[in-house]
């Protein structure tokens, strides 16, 4: 129980510095320096006044020199990268720490994808390039199988992940643009799958594209019904792959286990 409060309470420590990624990468800002500041009058932020959760509550989301309202977006970044962090807790267990650490900057660096898509419709270099090679090198070495725990995930799934992911991604992009004659799928969906697939192997992959195509047509549709949407307006892709990508992280074996027969034998 101690292990689960002490990582919500790190997993927001994180998720505020996440929501200085999400503000800053996007417009070429250093995430290092300098302090946080408030988006309304510029005022650095105390650090009594930049406890994660808490301060915001007891601000009552107003700015403490200027009173401006601060965006609901913040508490909600620091909480949801709270959970995902106890999730990766519960789903992995404490056996080895160092995939635990692993699996928690994978989910912080989908938490920020997420954001800035939404924010800009760009996914950020800084992220998926480092963030690719990361992938295949720890993917090939410590880390398990999603889709059968047990296992490690081995440098041919990882790699054939990379292929997949990148290469399906590029051809859709190279084929949308030769028959929609627009950009259907940016650049940066395709180094972010290339990522993915690395880190969660071919099966991930599919499982991502197919659980991405999902949440995006649902809510996509949702989009058009109730705000008057237009269709084929551009909606970025990416966020709903970040949602694949942490569906197939914590539950890829369990909804395999629903589709395969019992007794089935799995192919590696
Ligand atoms: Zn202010």
């Amino acid at each position: 129980m101690t292990l689960y409060i002490f990582t919500f309470a790190l997993g927001a420590v994180i998720g505020s510095f996440l929501n200085v990624c999400i503000y800053r990468m996007p417009r070429g800002l250093s995430v290092v320096r300098p302090s946080s500041r408030c988006p309304s009058c510029g005022a650095p932020i105390k650090f009594y006044d930049n406890i994660p959760l808490l301060s915001y509550m007891m601000l009552m989301g107003r700015c403490r020199t200027c009173r401006a309202k601060l965006s609901a977006r913040y508490p909600l970044v620091e909480f949801l990268n709270a959970a995902l962090y106890v999730i990766v807790l519960n789903r992995s267990g404490f056996d080895s720490p160092l995939v635990l650490l692993v699996y928690c900057i994978f989910v912080s660096a989908l938490v920020v994808i997420f954001f800035i898509d939404i924010d800009y419709q760009i996914i950020p270099d800084v992220i998926t390039l480092p963030g690719i090679v990361l992938a295949v090198a720890l993917g090939s070495t410590i880390l398990p199988d999603p889709f059968f725990r047990t296992d490690l995930l081995g440098w041919k799934s990882s790699l054939a992940g990379f292929l997949a992911g990148g290469g399906s991604f590029y051809l859709i992009a190279v084929l949308g643009k030769a028959i929609l004659k627009k950009d259907a799928m940016g650049g940066g969906d395709i180094k972010m799958m290339a990522m993915v697939g690395g880190l969660l192997g071919w099966k991930g992959v599919i499982l991502t594209t197919f659980m991405g195509s999902l949440f995006g047509s649902v809510i996509g549709v949702a989009l058009i019904l109730l705000k008057g949407r237009e269709w084929g307006s551009r909606i970025p892709f990416g966020p709903y792959l970040a949602v694949g990508a942490l569906t197939s992280l914590f539950w890829g074996q369990d909804i395999m286990m629903w589709y395969l027969p019992d007794g089935a034998i799995i192919l590696p």
